[in-house]
């Protein structure tokens, strides 16, 4: 049995990251730069205007207030993108909106509701300064910077950017193609006639929703029978995948022909069960250099297994260079009892109680039972080595939903 890191770390030796392809900036969300993106040419390409108003010289109204307004001759407008041709100059003013270019000659704006305008007469009645108002060629980015890197994660941030510095495609690291099997003579698919005794198969489903929710791509091979011909068949339409994730049939029973049967395939092993609870049986090896998964039957820890190995793999695969759930410290809100001298991950429910985040056990813990893990914001790492836990001992908790719970107020209220 090997140790649930040592096994992260070996998953992670063996899985390769993908190529590159170019697609459309929008698209891109989501997915990693696979490239630098340099500017070429500074944003704003012009001084312009950040405010409505009237652009002239400063020198000219050099201390104006209410009480002293500075009058100027209004000789033309400059609205944004059709830009005034001419000069400013001397106790002269061009009219002015958000976006508009400073023409020559002036440099300063002096905003709408510091005016009066009479006629071709407009009164400045402020001084905000030399430069007031002006939003200057390049201060957002210059020409020639790296402003988004390889390795970047696209959000909408970025692909506004992208659009900004007139991109409108992009390299990114391809999705990885993941196809799933469900294994067991005892499962049902959604499209079959339901007979008490016999198990839906929720695996297929809940592994291709982790899978998206990686950003990568799920292939169903559907429900293979405890048979290794059925078996070694669907597996075999999978190996056009990327990576080839099976659940159920590893264990020790009699019927636990995936292994074998992966073995047939020409997989070579790299370690088989690991030292955590739930998921022990899990094997993990590669077939040519196409990483294998055949992950426990049982719902929680395939869903578990795949947190801990398959997740962080894809995401690597992708280009992430971060690739794992965020970690907090929480105190227990209750004695906890390892069985085992294993590592547990206990599904827990997150929550604050004067300033400090408590995790508390969403029940049954049982490798079969899904509502604990419908109920679960993460997942407590108890190592079986530092037991007792006590009720109010830190433990660190893996978030598996930062998003959740959604707040019920608006910061507004
Ligand atoms: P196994 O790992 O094949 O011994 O299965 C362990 C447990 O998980 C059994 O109770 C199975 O019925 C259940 N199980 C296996 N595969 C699935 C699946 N695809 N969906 C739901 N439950 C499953
Ligand atoms: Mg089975």
């Amino acid at each position: 049995m090997i140790e649930i890191g040592e096994a992260q770390q070996k998953v992670l030796e063996e899985v390769p990251l993908l190529g590159r392809e170019r697609i459309h900036i929008v698209d891109a969300l989501g997915r990693v730069l696979a490239q630098d993106v340099e500017a070429v040419r500074d944003v704003p390409s012009t001084d312009n205007s950040a405010m409505d108003g009237y652009c002239c010289r400063h020198e000219d109204i050099v201390g104006a207030g209410p009480e002293n307004p500075v009058t100027l001759t209004v000789i033309g407008d400059s609205p944004a993108g059709r830009p005034f041709g001419g000069e400013v100059g001397a106790r002269e003013a061009v009219r002015i909106m958000t976006g508009g270019v400073i023409p020559s000659g002036a440099d300063t704006v002096v905003m709408v509701e510091d005016t009066r305008l009479t006629g071709d007469e407009v009164e400045c009645m402020k001084d905000a300064g030399p430069g007031a108002h002006i939003r200057h060629r390049g201060e957002d980015v210059r020409a020639g910077e790296t402003v988004l890197q390889k390795g970047d994660i696209i959000r909408p941030p970025e692909v506004g950017m992208l659009a900004t510095l007139g991109h409108a495609y992009v390299h990114v690291y391809q999705r990885p193609l993941v196809a799933i099997l469900s294994t067991g003579d005892e499962l049902v698919d959604l499209d079959e006639p339901f007979v008490p005794g016999k198990v839906i198969c929720s695996n297929s489903y809940s592994l291709a929703a982790q899978v998206l929710e990686c950003g990568a791509v799920p292939i169903s091979l559907g429900i293979a029978s405890d048979d290794d011909a059925d078996q070694r068949s669907r597996i075999t339409d999978g190996l056009r995948a990327d990576v080839i994730l099976t659940s159920g049939g590893v264990s020790v029973g009699k019927y636990d022909l995936v292994k074998d049967t992966l073995s047939q395939l020409g997989m070579k092993v790299k370690f088989w069960k690991v030292a955590m609870k739930p998921g022990k049986p899990l094997v993990f090896g590669t077939i040519g250099n196409k990483p294998v998964f055949g992950l426990p039957g049982n719902p929680t820890s395939a869903m578990i297994s795949f947190e801990q190995f398959v997740r962080p793999a894809l995401l690597k695969m992708m280009g992430h260079e971060n690739l794992y759930r965020p970690l907090i410290e929480a105190s227990l809100a209750e004695d906890m009892h390892i069985s085992s001298g294993r590592l547990h991950l206990v599904r827990c429910k997150l929550f604050e109680r004067d300033g400090e985040m408590i995790a508390l056990s969403t029940g049954n813990q049982s490798s079969g039972a899904l509502r604990s893990m419908v109920l679960a914001d993460g997942l407590m790492i108890l190592p079986a080595d530092k037991r007792p836990f006590a009720r109010g001992d830190r433990v660190r908790v893996q978030v598996l939903h930062t998003n959740s719970p959604l707040s019920p107020h608006s910061p507004y209220e």
